[in-house]
Parts: C-alpha cells; structure tokens; sequence
C-alpha cells in the first residue's frame, strides 16, 4: 500500500511539475503577448496567474505590464516550468500610451529600468504612422538596437518602416501584425524586413466563420513558418477572463497545420528568437533553442 501510495504522490508531482511532455497533452504555447498590469491593481494575484499558466500549458511568456512591477512580481516569484521573457513597458499609467513617444521621462524610465538587468525587450508601445518620427523613439530604438534587445511594437505599417528607417538593425515583434492589413501586405513587409516577427493577438481573418484557417493565413504561415507568434494580449481583465478560450481558439487552428508548423508557431520560434544569447556573437552564430 505504502509503494502504491508513493507512486501516486510521484506520479502526482511529475504531473504537477508539467513534465513529462506526453503525446496526449495539448501542444505546448509560449504567450508572446502578456501584460501583468499592475496599474490600477491586478485582477489575480501572482499564484493565480502562474496557476491559469499550468492550466493551459503555457510554459512560456513575453512578459509586460504597467508600470513594471506586475513583470518583476513575476519574475521573482521564479515560478517552475514558466519561462519569463521580460519587455520593458514604457508606461507607468495607462495614459502614457498616447504621450510617451514625446515624453523624455519615458526614456529615462526605460534606461532606469534596463540597468535592473534581465529584460530582452522594450515594449509593448502604440505607435501610429507619423508619430513615429518622434525623435525619443528613435533614441529608444538606438538604444534597443545598441543593447540587443527586441522591440514589441503595436502599430501600423508606416510606423513600422519608421522604425526600421530609425534603425535598419531593428528586431521588431510587430503586436498584432496589422490587425486586419492585408495578408500580401504583410507579406511584404516580412519579405522586405527579415528581422521582423508577427504576433497574432486580434490578428483577424486567420479563420473563417466556421472556424476554419483561411487558405490566404495557411499560405502565409507556410511561406513563412519561422516568422509568427502567438498571444493573449491580456491588457484588461476580460482577456485573463477568458485566457483559457483564447488559447483554446489558437490550439484549434494550429491543430489544422502541420505539426511541425504549428510547433513552431505555438512554441518554437520563440524559443529560438529568445533563446539566443545575449549581444554579440548570437547574430551570426545562428540561434540555439532552449
Ligand atoms: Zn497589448
């Protein structure tokens, strides 16, 4: 009884522990596009969070909030089996949004933050069309490109090539990929920035009205399987409300794909794009996954 008894309590734990991977067990997804606001207070307490995290079998997240502290709460709780990617946010209200690419104090707050150490990004910040020739973002550009970190950009396609004309050696995660731009423009622009990676939160006409993926999306991740991303976009608190659908509504399109494809997508360009080193030798050494 007592040999039963233990091999139930490490069954138990291994299941606790997410690992093995199994073959029956939902595809594995990094949430590239997760915000822990902090500002005005968080919906659900850090255990909750990571406890929704398992649930899914979200093992891996883009982390951001407003102000930072939501990220940092997560990060020290260094929670088993969840691996934190933590962006910058350059916001401390939610106000900053519409003024930060004109506020230098919004630099200093990225500069502030950076020198905390650990974070590989700057982002998520809104940007639309001209406002992005604003001389402080392409100082935060300079200075992500300088300090090998990624932005994370929600925007439209003529901001996007303002950042790129910033700085050609920008690495971009572009939030959203357009929202609902055209599949050949967005085509274009990964043809013509190869250091630009979509994610697909609200992203619209990946599936029909039956749920289905669109033979125009299928195309476009099978052109460009190493450039997508997917996630939740949790910016106010009915997205952590219906997390579970959210990644639910990904894991059905992704099961259409061909595993390998829908791997990538679901998990392994992240890794790649992430687990690449720091500066320096990782840019032309390729990308070691984790
Ligand atoms: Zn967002």
């Amino acid at each position: 009884m007592l040999d039963i008894g233990k091999a139930i309590v490490a069954a138990l734990c291994l299941l606790a522990a997410g690992l093995p991977a199994r073959a029956d067990q939902p595809i594995e997804i990094f949430d590239a596009h997760l915000h822990y606001n902090w500002e005005p207070a968080p919906l659900l307490p850090v255990q909750d969070v990571l406890a929704l995290f398992r649930r899914h079998r979200v093992t891996g997240i883009l982390a951001t909030s407003r102000p930072n502290t939501g990220t940092r709460a997560l990060v020290d709780a260094k929670p088993e089996g969840l691996w934190i990617v933590p962006f910058i946010r350059p916001y401390r209200v939610r106000a900053d949004i519409g003024s930060w690419m004109g506020d230098p104090t919004i630099y200093d707050l990225v500069q502030e933050e950076f020198r905390r150490g650990g974070y590989r990004g700057v982002g998520e910040f809104h940007l639309s069309g001209r406002a992005a020739t604003n001389p402080w973002v392409k100082r935060i550009v300079d200075f992500a490109v300088e300090n090998d970190l990624f932005l994370h950009c929600h925007c439209d396609a003529e901001a996007l090539e303002i950042l790129y004309a910033h700085n050609a050696k920008a690495r971009i995660i572009w939030a959203h990929t357009g929202f609902s731009l055209a599949p050949e423009q967005v085509a274009g622009l990964l043809e013509r920035h190869a250091e630009l990676w979509g994610e697909l939160s609200y992203r619209g006409g990946i599936t029909d009205g039956a749920d289905k993926l669109t033979p125009a999306w299928r195309a476009l991740f099978e052109r460009f399987p190493d450039r997508f991303l997917i996630g939740s976009d949790t910016w106010v608190d009915e997205r952590w409300t219906s997390y579970g659908a959210i990644i639910d509504g990904y894991r059905r399109w992704l099961a259409e794909l061909p595993p390998a494809l829908a791997a990538r997508i679901a998990h392994g360009n992240a890794k790649s794009l992430f687990g690449r080193a720091g500066s320096g030798a990782s840019r032309s050494s390729g990308a070691p996954s984790r």
